[in-house]
This record gives structure tokens, sequence and C-alpha cells, in this order.
């Protein structure tokens, strides 16, 4: 006989693995995780390489929040790693700090000016203001568009094509605006109260997060062959299941791409292992004028590990997702038409009142792992107080 579960979730990531918990744990359920890869962690799953560096095998994974019920929550399956998040920009032979700040801006224009510049950008805006590209590239002051246009050129417009093959007019706004103009001195990515890497890394916090006895873990399916919509009605394994279901795959896969497929950009990732102490001198390193990919990540820079004589390095490249076999839908592509598609998909999920759609993917949304586990602490709440 087939085990009874009173929950299904779909996806071990931070959608999943929150919401499994706090349902198990809290509600005392019995939860069944179906997740196709053969790992636990979702995009933030991170393992050892071949030399024994710890790398994020889907692209850099930097924790932050301002969110005090995350960072505590997360914290009971974690100790951290005191990190700062700091990002220079490759631009010709020297390095800018990302986001573009007032030292930047005496880096880029000669001392008497950017001490002027410097003087009518915290007049105009304020100290500490962080202010949109997009936003200073309207400012009427002849002097202060020659800075949007110098930020424009040397972080903005090459690696947003790179990015996403449009420039920063054409994309979401709320895309450039993760990384504003900051008026202040401040170099680190993300001005976040709350910022580390798990200790031991991403993986062993979800693993013990997934270790409670109402969960159960299975990994390598699909849940396609084993779950099926129809009519209103969900089955596992055959049988109608009555519990809450959250989703948190694509939405446009649950439901056969009957309007077409959701648009997404992929990422093929390129390692190298080298024999030196440290390939760069920041974490991560953008290049934002030269090169096809976007950015490289020195690996043993974010976590910490310390191993003398070798080094992994990452590099990115993105391009538009076509949806073959092994590839990642990794960053939806916000537009007012996309969005539109995606909602005809969250219309057919309401007509299955026990089944939730949650995730990045689920959501079709740009979010950072801490608005995740976030709304999985949310859904959680609403589902336990039912
Ligand atoms: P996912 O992690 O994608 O998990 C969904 C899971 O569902 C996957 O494991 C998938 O295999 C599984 N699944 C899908 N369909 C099925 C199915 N049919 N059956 C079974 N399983 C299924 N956030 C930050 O806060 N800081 C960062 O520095 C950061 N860096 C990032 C860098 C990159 C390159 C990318 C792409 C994202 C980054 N993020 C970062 C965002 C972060 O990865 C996400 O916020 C987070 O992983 C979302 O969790 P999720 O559970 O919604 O989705
Ligand atoms: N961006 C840019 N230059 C940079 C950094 C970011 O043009 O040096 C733009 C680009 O459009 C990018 C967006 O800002 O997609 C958001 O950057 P973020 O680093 O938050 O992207 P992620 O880490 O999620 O890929």
């Amino acid at each position: 006989m087939t085990e009874h579960f009173d929950a299904l979730v779909i996806g071990a990531g931070y959608a999943g693995a929150v919401t499994a918990r706090e349902l198990a744990e809290r509600g005392g359920k019995k939860v069944l995780v179906l997740e196709r890869r053969d790992h636990i962690g979702g995009n933030a799953y991170d393992r050892p390489d071949a030399a024994g560096i710890l790398i994020h095998q889907y692209g850099p994974h930097i924790f932050h929040t301002s969110d005090k019920r995350v960072f505590d929550y997360l914290s009971r399956f974690t100790a951290w790693r005191d990190y700062q998040h700091r990002v220079v920009a490759k631009v010709g032979d020297g390095y800018l700090p990302v986001p573009f700040n007032l030292d930047a801006l005496h880096m880029a224009f000669p001392a008497e000016k950017a001490d002027r510049l410097e003087r009518k950008l915290l007049e105009r805006y304020g100290e500490g203001a962080r202010v949109t590209i997009l936003a200073l590239r309207e400012d009427p002051d002849p002097e202060l568009a020659e800075v949007a246009d110098y930020v424009y050129e040397n972080v903005f417009v090459h690696y947003t094509m790179k990015q996403w093959g449009q420039t920063p007019e054409e994309i979401d706004p709320a895309t450039t605006a993760r990384v504003p103009v900051l008026l202040s001195r401040d170099d680190r990515y993300f001005q976040d109260p709350f910022q580390g890497m798990p200790l031991e890394g991403y993986t062993p916090l979800f693993a013990r997060m997934l270790d409670h006895p109402n969960i159960t873990v299975e990994l390598g399916v699909d849940a396609r062959d084993r779950v099926a919509l129809a009519e209103g009605r969900i089955s596992l394994d055959g049988s109608e299941f009555t519990g809450p279901v959250i989703y948190t795959g694509q939405a446009d896969e649950l439901f056969g791409f009957q309007f077409g497929a959701l648009p997404y950009r992929t990422l093929d990732f390129g390692f190298e292992t080298l024999d030196m102490d440290q390939f760069q001198p920041r974490a991560t390193v953008n290049y934002t004028v030269s090169e096809d990919y976007t950015r490289i990540t020195e690996y043993k820079l974010l976590t910490g590990q310390v191993l003398p004589g070798k080094t992994t390095i990452m590099k990115e490249w993105s391009r538009a997702y076509t949806g073959v076999e092994g590839e990642t839908p990794y960053y939806a592509i916000i537009s007012p038409e996309n969005n539109a598609l995606y909602e005809k998909y969250k219309a057919l999920a309401e007509g299955y009142p026990q089944l939730r759609l949650l995730g990045r993917l689920a959501e079709y949304k740009y979010y950072n792992m801490d608005a995740i586990a976030g709304r999985a602490l949310a859904l959680s709440d609403e589902l336990l107080t039912k």
C-alpha cells in the first residue's frame, strides 16, 4: 500500500523546502516532496568540484535580506559566514566599483570635476540616495547627463545587452533598478542588514531543513510522471489526492504549454580550475564593456574556503531559453506581454482550489532567495490557519 501524505510539494528549492518544513513541523502534516533533479536545493545547490572547491552549480548565490523573519528562520538550519558581497566591473585596465558609487565617480572623472559632480549629485538626490540609471538619464543638467552617459556606457548598456539581448530601456525597469547608482562610498553590492554565506554551504542548509520525520523526499522524479491534473481534481500515482499541492516548477509546463511557452533566459556556465591561489580581486568581476560573457565568479572568495594553489572560476553566458533537454529557465523575462501569458496559466491553476503556484518559476517573477523563503513562510501561515 502506498504511504498516506497530507501535502504534496513539487520542487526542493527554497519554495518547496521551506513550505515542506513548515507544513511538516508546524502543521504536523505528512509531506511528500518530488524533485526532478538528483539533488535538493534548486538553483541554490552547491557541491565540491573535482579539486575540492565548493562551487554553486547554477551560478553564484549570495544570501542577503532585510526580512528578519526569513533570516531567523534560515538561521535555524545554518550558521553563517559573515560576508559582504563586493563587485567590481572590469573597464579598460582598471576596476570600477559596482554599484557605481562616489568612489567610482572619482575614478571616472578628473579630481576637480569629480568634486563638482559629487556636490551636484548630492544636492540633487541627497546623500545615500539610490538613483536608477534610467532616472539619471532623464536628468536635465548637462553635467549630470555626462555622468549618466558614462555609467550607461561603462556599466549598463553592454552588460544588459549580453544578459537580456535588449537595452536597459527595453527591459523591465525593476531589473536595472536592482543595481542603482549609489550616492555614498558604500562599495557593497547589497545594502541589506543581514548578509552572509551559509557556513558549510547551501546544500547542507537544505538537507537540515528537509530532515524531518514528516517529510519524504524523492529525487529524480518528474512530477508530471506521478501527478495528473484534470477537471479541477488532482491525482497522485493514479489516486485522487485531496491535500494541498504546492507546485514550484514552470507554470506553462504544468499545463502542457497549451497557450504557448513563457519566454526565459538561460545561462551557460564555464568552470575552470586554475593552479593559483587567487585569480581576481573580488568574488565577482562584471565584464560590463568587453567579452561575450557577463561575469566571472571565483568561488573561494565567496565561501572563504582555504585551499592554496588551486582556485575555481566560473564564467556566465546568457542566451534565449529554447526549452531543449538539459537547458534551465533561469530568468523570467518580465514584460506586459509575457505577464499576460503567465496570467492565463495562473487562471488555469485557479481551477484547482488545492493547487498553489509558488516560487521564481511558478510565479514567473525575478525573486531573490529571501523573497521566496518569505513567500513560502507566508503561504504556510495561510495554509495552516485554514
Ligand atoms: P528553484 O530553485 O528553481 O527550485 C525549483 C525546483 O523545482 C527545481 O529544483 C526544479 O528541478 C524543481 N522542479 C521543477 N519542475 C519540476 C517537476 N515537474 N517535478 C519535480 N521537480 C520539479 N538569489 C539571491 O538571493 N542571491 C543571489 O546571489 C542569487 N543569485 C542567483 C544567480 C543566478 C544565476 C540565478 C539563476 C538565480 C540567483 N538567485 C539569487 C535567485 C535564486 O536562485 C532563487 O530566488 C531561488 O533559487 C528560487 O527558489 P525556487 O524554489 O523558487 O526555485
Ligand atoms: N546590470 C548591468 N551591469 C552590471 C550589473 C547589473 O547592466 O554591472 C544590470 C543588468 O541589466 C542586470 C541587472 O542590472 O541584468 C540586474 O543585475 P543583478 O546583478 O541583480 O543580476 P543577477 O545577479 O540576478 O543576474
